[in-house]
């Protein structure tokens, strides 16, 4: 033992750490079970794949391979700052935007600080917060009587902030519950913080949500310094495999992430297929109907295999399946279809589905009503 007493080098938070656990990939379970025709519909990803004119990008820019990519992204930063109305100082670009969570963690969080965060909320929170050997404060979420059963209680979050504070993250909609939060109430909680703490609101799912009270954060940035606002490619532009997020901020706190960043985090292919698939509405457009037609096959499925699930505004829906999730999720593994089991999250009876193509819902509603 006494030649690993390295071990004690790595930090509490590292020491604390547990692995983010990804969806399972379809290759790995093809091999295991022999077949060839598999669904996944584990990580929100987009059944419609990228843009056509995204991966003509990214292959073009390919010939490019042998140059290190442009470390200030200068035409994708140009493109999301068009996009959002802001200047480019503002923006930071992510390996994902994960990679920009993790860049919030490391500048404004560390030893003696804490983190707030929603119970059930994304798990990335919890992660780069013990990452930066700061203090997860874990907040409970609504119980039903105030607020939208299991979707953040902004108030109780707010109670949560304190001297030691130096950051709150809020999902607006959270994964993997798909609850949101409307305009009024964000943006009071936002005017209620201190000055002294981030604020992060992750709209990976924004291009998703439909219903009118929904706000886009990024409307805040002048008003609200400390707001930092993530958005990614990975979910309705389908360009997970890519990695490629962002974060909108005061040019301030934009200039303290890029210091941390890896000056090439962005890849070529990835900045090219991004600036693309951000000219292409039409495709984002198609995505959003077809992810509104299948959530609605699938709360129809659900509803007739008399199970109960939590409303959802994403591209995913958390279902209740009534005994232990794990051994459902395997049982559907069986079947040939990969869903989330997110025991993780506090939710040990349920499982997250990815909204799928017709026939992936429908192959999905089929293998739980039999597994059931
Ligand atoms: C998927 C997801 C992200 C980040 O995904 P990237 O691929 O790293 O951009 C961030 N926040 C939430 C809530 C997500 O579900």
């Amino acid at each position: 033992m006494t030649d690993n007493a390295f071990l004690r080098l790595a930090h509490e938070g590292v020491r604390r750490l547990r692995p983010y656990q990804p969806g399972k990939p379809l290759s790995e379970l093809e091999r295991e079970l022999g077949i060839r025709d598999a669904v996944k519909l584990a990580s929100n990803e987009n059944p419609l794949g990228p843009s056509p004119r995204a991966l003509e990008a990214a292959r073009a820019a390919l010939a490019e391979a042998g140059l290190y990519p442009d470390g200030n992204g200068f035409e994708l930063r140009a493109a999301i700052a068009a996009r959002h109305d802001v200047d480019p100082a503002c923006i930071t670009l992510g390996n994902g935007s994960n990679d920009v969570l993790d860049l919030v963690a490391r500048v404004f969080l560390g030893p003696g600080r804490e983190a707030v965060f929603s119970e059930h909320g994304f798990v990335v929170y919890w992660l780069s917060t013990l990452a930066a050997n700061a203090v997860p404060r874990m907040v409970p979420a609504h119980d039903g009587s105030r607020g939208p059963r299991r979707g953040h209680d902004l108030e109780a979050m707010r109670a949560a902030v304190g001297e030691a504070t130096g950051v709150v993250y809020v999902a607006n909609p959270n994964n993997p519950t798909g609850t949101w939060l409307r305009a009024a109430e964000l943006e009071g909680f936002l005017a209620e913080l201190p000055r002294h703490v981030i604020a992060v609101v992750d709209e990976a799912y924004f291009e998703y949500v439909e219903e009118p009270d929904y706000p886009d954060a990024s409307r805040w940035l002048g008003r609200f310094p400390n707001l930092v606002v993530t958005r990614t490619f990975s979910k309705a532009h389908g360009l997970a495999a890519l990695r490629v997020g962002y974060a909108l901020s005061h040019p301030d706190v934009a200039d303290l992430l890029n210091r941390v960043r890896q000056p090439f985090n962005v890849n070529h292919p990835a900045q090219a297929a991004a600036v693309a698939a951000l000219g292409d509405a039409d495709h984002v457009a198609r995505s959003v109907a077809m992810n509104r037609a299948g959530m609605r096959q699938l709360e129809e499925g659900l509803r007739a295999l008399g199970l109960h699930w939590i409303p959802s505004v994403g591209n995913f829906v958390t279902v209740d399946v009534g005994r232990p999730a794990a051994e459902v999720f395997q049982a559907l593994l069986r079947e040939g279809v990969i869903v989330r089991p997110v025991e993780e999250y506090g939710l040990p009876g349920h499982l997250r589905i990815t909204v799928g193509t017709e026939a992936q819902n429908r192959r999905a509603l089929e293998a739980l009503g039999r597994v059931l």
